[in-house]
């Protein structure tokens, strides 16, 4: 679904990404994790084009995304993403930050995207919150919101930031359980995480980024109980 060949980035001076490569096929589910400025951002944020790559190729579906023949907004329509900071807008309802895309750039009907969003509200468990303001919630509802959100789109793959990085502790269980049901239904997901326990659970690939390259790569048993890289052990006994 995605194939990324030699994707370098830098800011100024700064080289972040060094070279990754790597597939991701459809229905997986890979967990990045890695020290903090170790990258994993930008990566995601290459791949969908919030950042332009400085060298390399990334190809969504096998079309490359930096060619100038691709619709950008088209390539995004697909991509989906969820940050840490959830990034609702503050002046808009439920509805209407779940709605907003659908109708302004799928030209759904009104009526059609709000059946669609009361369903993902079920989904997410917050079908009573379809008229709240953002301000209204708490960080794991605000999250939740966010979700459905992207999943509106009917994206084939969804981008997630550390996505429970910025909730208080008894609210991140909420969120991962979402995601977790996203994960079983078969979603694509890259997920940036601190989350052990789900990378370990989730998983089907965890990616151990250092300094701007994949440093090691392999299943959730090969990394958390065999790791070679002497980097990621360190890492690994750090945070767990
Ligand atoms: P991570 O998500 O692993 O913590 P990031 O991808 O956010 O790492 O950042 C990697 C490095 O790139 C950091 O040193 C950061 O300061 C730098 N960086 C990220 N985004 C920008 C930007 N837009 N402009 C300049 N430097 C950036
Ligand atoms: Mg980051």
């Amino acid at each position: 679904m995605i194939k990324v060949n030699n994707l370098h980035k830098k800011f100024k001076k700064q080289h972040v990404l060094k070279g990754i490569n790597t597939t991701i096929e459809k229905g997986e589910v890979v967990v990045v994790i890695g020290p903090s400025g170790s990258g994993k951002s930008t990566f995601l944020r290459c791949l969908n084009l919030l950042e332009v790559p400085s060298k390399g190729e990334v190809l969504v579906e096998d079309i490359s995304i930096t060619s100038k023949d691709t619709d950008i907004n088209k390539l995004r329509e697909k991509m989906g993403m969820v940050f840490q900071q959830f990034n609702l807008f503050p002046h808009m309802n439920v509805l209407e930050n779940i709605t907003l895309a659908p109708i302004k750039v799928k030209k759904m009907s009104k009526q059609e995207s709000e059946e669609i969003a009361m369903n993902l509200l079920k989904r997410v468990g917050l079908e009573d919150k379809a008229y709240s303001y953002p301000n209204q919630l708490s960080g794991g509802q605000k999250q939740r919101i966010a979700i459905a959100r992207a999943l509106a789109m009917s994206p084939d793959v969804i981008l997630f930031d550390e996505p429970t990085s910025a909730l208080d502790p008894e609210m991140v269980g909420e969120v991962l359980e979402v995601m977790k049901s996203l994960a079983s239904e078969g979603m694509t997901m890259i997920v940036v995480t601190h989350e052990m326990g789900f990378a370990k659970e989730v998983g089907d690939r965890i990616i151990f980024m250092d300094e701007g390259i994949i440093a090691e790569e392999g299943s959730p048993e090969h990394i958390f109980n065999n790791p070679q890289n002497p980097r990621t052990k360190e890492f690994l006994s750090k945070v767990l």
